[in-house]
């Protein structure tokens, strides 16, 4: 976890050396390659407004894919306007099978429903990424990551990719990074690690910061995919969020074990989204 003056530190470096990143939905037009900045907004659309705005100083443009309930205040939808306006690409971070305990005929009219909340307020949805609940129990549907591999869906959406599920596809050869879990790990297979809670959380290989600039290599993909509510101002209180989550994900290995609580933990599994 770094703070975000580091984080501006080392997009500059990145830039300085001829790294750029562009959108993700830039590579329909242009072959894969290069530096791609990802981020998963699940709360904090503050952070988002904040990191967008570093990213764009530094010559970046980056990928942002918001949680859809975010655009339901008029604050969220303004975050969303603002960090368009700086040239990022607004996308869509889709929690709708989970959220619909695997309906696909509601998950589909809440999926749809939000692509005009989108397309209202002047961002047509070009590329989505499946939402990870790695508290949430499920029966019929392996995760958020089935709803893109469904024939039909992929089939009524045409114009839109799923950078998560498509990857393999999309960036031959590429690396997926992935602050998931608080630390940066390039992730194994990131479009099919989802046979359980336990397989996705276990997938990735650690990588320091550090080494990310002799990672990037011009014709091949990086994607780095971070989460802005986890950038703290300090590294006092980047400590503190880090024991926090230690701690919590311990509280919940410990938890899920008794019987009926694993129900309960289900029934709040959105909470998790905030740590
Ligand atoms: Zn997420």
């Amino acid at each position: 976890m770094i703070t975000l003056a580091q984080y501006k530190k080392m997009l500059t470096e990145f830039a300085q050396q001829g790294h750029v990143s562009r959108s993700i939905s830039s590579t329909r037009e242009q072959p894969a390659g290069g530096l791609f900045l990802k981020h998963d907004v699940e709360c904090n659309i503050e952070r988002a407004v904040e990191m967008a705005q570093i990213e764009a100083d530094c010559g970046h443009v980056a990928t942002f894919y918001f949680q859809a309930d975010l655009l339901d205040t008029e604050a969220g939808k303004d975050a969303v306007r603002q960090i368009g306006k700086m040239g990022h690409e607004v996308a869509y971070h889709y929690d709708v099978l989970d959220e619909n305990d695997g309906d696909f005929a509601k998950s589909e009219e809440q999926f749809d429903h939000y692509l005009s909340v989108f397309s209202a307020i002047g961002h047509n949805i070009r590329t989505v990424c499946p939402h990870g609940n790695p508290t949430k129990v499920r029966n019929g549907w392996r995760s958020n990551k089935d709803f893109f591999k469904n024939d039909t869906i992929r089939k009524k959406y045409p114009d839109i990719y799923d950078i998560v599920v498509d990857f393999d596809g999309r960036f031959p050869g590429g690396i997926y990074l992935s602050d998931a879990g608080y630390a940066l790990r390039i992730i194994g297979d990131i479009g099919g690690n989802d046979a359980s809670n336990a397989s996705a959380m276990a997938d990735g290989l650690p990588i320091e910061w550090s080494s990310l600039n002799s990672r990037l290599k011009e014709n091949e993909s990086m994607i780095l995919s971070l989460h802005p509510h986890r950038f703290v101002a300090s590294r006092a209180a980047a400590l503190t969020r880090k024991v926090v989550f230690k701690v919590l994900k311990q509280a919940y290995r410990i938890a899920g074990k008794i019987p009926g609580v694993s129900k309960i933990l289900n029934r709040y599994y959105s909470l998790a989204r905030r740590v």
